[in-house]
């Protein structure tokens, strides 16, 4: 296997897209299957990595061609479908800055992202037309809208991809890529704010191979499954960049979750490693027993999952239905690879997230620098410099700078190593809210609640939940002569949905007279959690309210 892990290469080509499938192809795997593909409606197809190769350069061949130049923003807004991926690709294979946006994104988060970042061209499908050309005119810099599923174009800057793509060469030679030029971006919630962009470079494709080995331990005949969405960093590190870089088999799946369908998928094509989260994990161990006994599984050597904490009754769990262990892994958008985790050859300890990935540096940190002895809790830290790295928070370079304190890169996560080494996942140290791996900005929710007539003030917390990991909860304040009904709740949940998306829907709303804010009107979500949950609501001598 090691004959296939990159090294800095000699030439210096580090062009992530160029990785993923020509060098791919002239290692002679051009003949080998890259994808398979299960639609949700079950249809299939297969993709050689020859046809990545050609789908991919046609598609930097397009861009060239529309007068996209290297370091223009370029976004896939598109559910899971074989072209997220060849464009995905061809767009790095033209040294665009490479963006993906959840496909269940609403009108604010849209516009939110797009603006920020200056995008230039964003590839989605006739559907989500309607909710772009909403917010087109906030948007000066989008000069092409580029859609899947038309046969024509539409207008001159709303463009038939089909179209374009049989008029574009399959041949691209991809210009030396070095090491450091700008690739991936992808949007992440603080908890206060508007999302921020964290840029990759092509370097990362160096970590995400590396790991796709050592903790996914992914060998030249594996089936790979990650059943994460392209639209989060897993599904861009683990779903195309490691995987392909390796010249493995993956499949991809475009439908929703449903266990039979999952088994079955784990079954028929033989997958021998999967990727998953915990929350698919919960809900599989919520299926009756009798369910999994129909499958067989055998061929499946090796499990991770991400994005949130493993709990170790998952961990059972896996052990007793599926025979296997389940390794949990740590990272976050902005480390771009996995960091900290189990891997093969290190015993778990179920709860624990594992030991940094050797070469990494982790430790525990207090707010003034010094680093905390085991088993003391902190702030989660990391020794700056990995490849996988990001560059910058796109356009807000000073929220960049804001990351690193006393020489440690702060995750805003809190945790405590064991005297063995081992990590435990505590919490965050900010107010994001982690609801089935995906993270919630109360920010975002919070304005988006204000929209709604009626809605005098607005809090947003996560509150413990037993399949998310955490849900969503809104407190509100209504303006004099509004009154709470059911009505005003749905519109509520849908005003959310449509302008943020369905992950940030409130689960539950409660009602207050006045939302706790401190004397320079900060919303006090630390009171609102422990008044939801029954505890000490702390010193609130400092509170206006
Ligand atoms: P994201 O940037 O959206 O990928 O989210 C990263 C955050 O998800 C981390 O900072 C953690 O708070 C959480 N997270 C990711 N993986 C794990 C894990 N294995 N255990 C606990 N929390 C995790």
């Amino acid at each position: 296997m090691t004959s296939e892990r990159l090294i800095p290469t000699s030439n210096g080509q580090f062009n992530i897209g160029h990785i993923c499938t020509r060098l791919q192809s002239d290692r002679g795997l051009a003949g080998k299957t890259a994808m398979r593909w299960i639609g949700a409606h079950d249809e299939r197809a297969e993709y050689t990595y020859g046809d990545l190769e050609r789908e991919s350069s046609r598609f930097a061949n397009v861009m060239q061609g529309l007068g996209f130049a290297p370091g223009d923003v370029f976004f896939v807004f598109l559910p899971k479908m074989p072209e997220v991926y060849s464009c995905f690709l061809g767009a790095l294979k033209a040294r665009l800055i490479t963006g993906t946006l959840f496909s269940n994104f609403g009108e604010e988060a849209l516009l939110d992202r797009l603006g920020d970042a200056e995008a230039k061209g964003i590839l989605t499908r006739k559907s989500y037309l309607k909710k772009l050309l909403r917010i087109r005119e906030k948007l000066p810099n989008l000069k092409f809208i580029i859609l899947v599923d038309a046969a024509e174009h539409q207008a001159a800057d709303i463009l038939s991809l089909p179209l374009l793509m049989q008029q574009a060469s399959t041949e691209f030679e991809t210009p030396l890529t070095p090491a450091e030029t700008p690739s991936v971006l992808h949007y992440t919630s603080g908890s206060t704010g508007k999302p921020k962009g964290a840029l990759h470079r092509h370097r990362s494709v160096l970590l995400q191979n590396r790991t796709a080995v050592e903790v996914l331990d992914l060998r030249p005949d594996d089936i790979f499954w990650c059943t994460a969405d392209h639209g989060w960093v897993t599904g861009t590190s683990y779903g195309i960049i490691g995987p392909w870089s390796l010249g493995v088999t993956q499949v991809h799946f475009g439908g929703a979750y449903d266990a039979a369908k999952w088994f079955g998928i784990l079954e028929e094509y033989g997958i021998t490693v999967w990727y998953t989260a915990p929350t698919a994990l919960r809900m599989l161990m919520r299926e009756e027993p009798a369910l999994f006994a129909r499958f067989n599984l055998s061929k499946l050597r090796h499990i991770c999952s991400v994005g949130e904490p493993l709990n170790p009754e998952v961990i059972s769990w896996g052990r007793k239905v599926l025979g296997k262990d389940i390794y949990d892994t740590w990272f976050q958008t902005e480390t771009g690879a996995i960091m900290i985790t189990n891997r093969p050859g290190l015993p778990i300890k179920p709860g624990s997230m594992g030991q940094p990935l050797p070469g990494i540096e982790a430790a525990i940190v207090r707010d003034n620098g010094e680093v905390l002895p085991d088993n003391e809790q902190g702030n989660l830290c990391l020794r700056p410099g990995w490849d996988s790295m990001l560059i910058s928070y796109f356009h807000h370079e000073d929220i960049y700078r804001q990351k690193f304190k006393h020489g440690w890169y702060m995750t805003g996560d809190t945790a405590r190593r064991d005297s063995e080494g081992y990590y435990w996942f505590m919490g965050r140290s900010d107010d994001v809210i982690n609801t089935a791996g995906h993270l919630v900005s109360p920010f975002e929710v919070e304005s988006a609640l204000l929209e709604v007539e009626g809605i005098a003030e607005s809090g947003v917390i996560g509150v413990p939940d037993e399949l998310l990991w955490e849900k969503v909860v809104a407190f509100i304040a209504l303006k004099k002569g509004c009154e709470w009904n059911s009505d005003l709740e749905l519109k509520l949940r849908l005003h959310v949905s449509n302008r943020v998306s369905t992950m940030a829907t409130p689960q539950e709303f409660k009602v207050l007279e006045h939302i706790p804010k401190n004397k320079s009107g900060k919303i006090m979500r630390r009171v609102l959690k422990a008044r939801y949950l029954g505890q000490d609501e702390g010193d609130i001598s400092t509170l206006d309210i």
